[in-house]
């Protein structure tokens, strides 16, 4: 076992990991594949770690909020969990997940849209201060990595995966490796025009399929309905206590789960919009699944029917082509923190 401190100036507390001699010995390879590894999910509010086995079972999970949009203070948190978590497992790898474009060495985080990293080299600062390697991935990357590996997409060849949240999230698993595209960006689903001259999109542009088929698109939807004093929107209103702002997309998929006629034909009408748009994408990609995870996942078969309904009408070449099957994802909120530990484990087996 090797320990080691944080650089001077900080707290000094050491970390037991698997020592880098014994990943040196013969063997001690597939010692670090079967291994516990750390998957670290960051998010726009939570910072969530866990130790992960090689089946891709949680052992232990910590959460702190995420801090403001200093990087340097996510640093810190992270490795406060790194060595939190290390305390009490033996830990072989470490992978980390963030939300961002990363470039395709993975070392360089270019752009996250909720964090203020530009051009960050975080890999590099990572590991200069836990000392050991650290792997950095796109966040959907890690979920769609750990459906494929653990979940809905297993045994499956040519996998797409769509996160629906606030917006719509995409990965690519082919032929058993992340596809990511020439410069490490693939996957923006979202952003494809669905609806030319439509809603404006945070990305500048407007129209964006993610307008129409996520999260915000269901809450956005909601309040328009109850700003028009629809008497449909009753229960809506009831829910949100009466202020139209304060309905979400939440609001509606749980109101719909209840019963809600309004609140169920809203989400119809986003599953449709999600189907169009996984019809679009099987003819670019032709896939044999797509997986939907993300919060909005939660309506399960309220959206995913319209959604398959819509695919079947829209996919080209429809009745002379086997349809791509389409599922929810089964590894919920943790996806991202167990692909990242996984891809950390595997990285030099399957990943880039
Ligand atoms: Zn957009």
């Amino acid at each position: 076992m090797l320990n080691f401190a944080l650089p001077a100036g900080r707290a000094t507390r050491t970390v037991r990991w698997s020592s880098s001699a014994a990943v040196r010995r013969r063997g001690a390879v597939r010692q670090h594949r079967r291994g516990l590894a750390i998957g670290i999910d960051i998010g726009g509010t939570k910072v969530a770690a866990g130790v992960v086995d090689a089946e891709g079972r949680v052992l232990e999970e910590q959460r702190r909020a995420t801090p403001g949009r200093d990087p340097r203070a996510v640093e810190r948190v992270i490795v406060e969990l790194v060595q939190d978590l290390g305390e009490r497992h033996r830990i072989a790898s470490l992978g980390i997940g963030a939300a961002g474009w990363m470039d395709l060495d993975g070392g360089t985080v270019l752009f996250s849209p909720h964090l203020a990293w530009r051009n960050e080299p975080l890999r590099d600062k990572l590991q200069e201060m836990l000392r050991r390697p650290v792997l950095v991935v796109n966040d959907a990357d890690a979920a769609a990595w750990a459906e494929w590996r653990f979940g809905a997409g297993r045994g499956e060849s040519r996998l797409v995966c769509i996160t629906l949240g606030t917006g719509i999230g995409g990965a690519m698993v082919m032929d058993g490796r992340l596809e990511r595209g020439r410069f490490g960006v693939a996957g923006e689903f979202g952003h494809q025009v669905a609806v030319p001259g439509g809603h404006r999109c945070e990305c500048g542009n407007r129209g964006c399929w993610e307008q129409y088929a996520s999260g915000n698109a269901l809450g956005r939807e909601a309040r328009e309905l109850a700003r028009r004093n629809s008497p449909l929107a009753h229960e809506l209103l009831k829910a949100s206590g009466g202020v139209v702002d304060d309905i979400t997309g939440l609001t509606v998929s749980q109101l719909a789960k209840a019963g809600d006629p309004a609140s169920k034909e809203l989400l119809e009408e986003v599953g449709q919009w999600l189907g169009l748009g996984l019809a679009n994408l099987a003819a670019a990609l032709d896939p044999g699944t797509f997986v939907i995870g993300g919060g909005l996942c939660d309506a399960g078969e309220l959206l995913a029917g319209p959604a398959r309904q819509a695919f079947a009408r829209n996919l080209t070449g429809r009745g002379f082509r086997p349809p791509a099957a389409i599922k929810l994802a089964e590894l919920g909120p943790k996806a991202g923190m167990i692909g990242a530990a996984d891809l950390s484990r595997v990285s030099g087996r399957r990943h880039g």
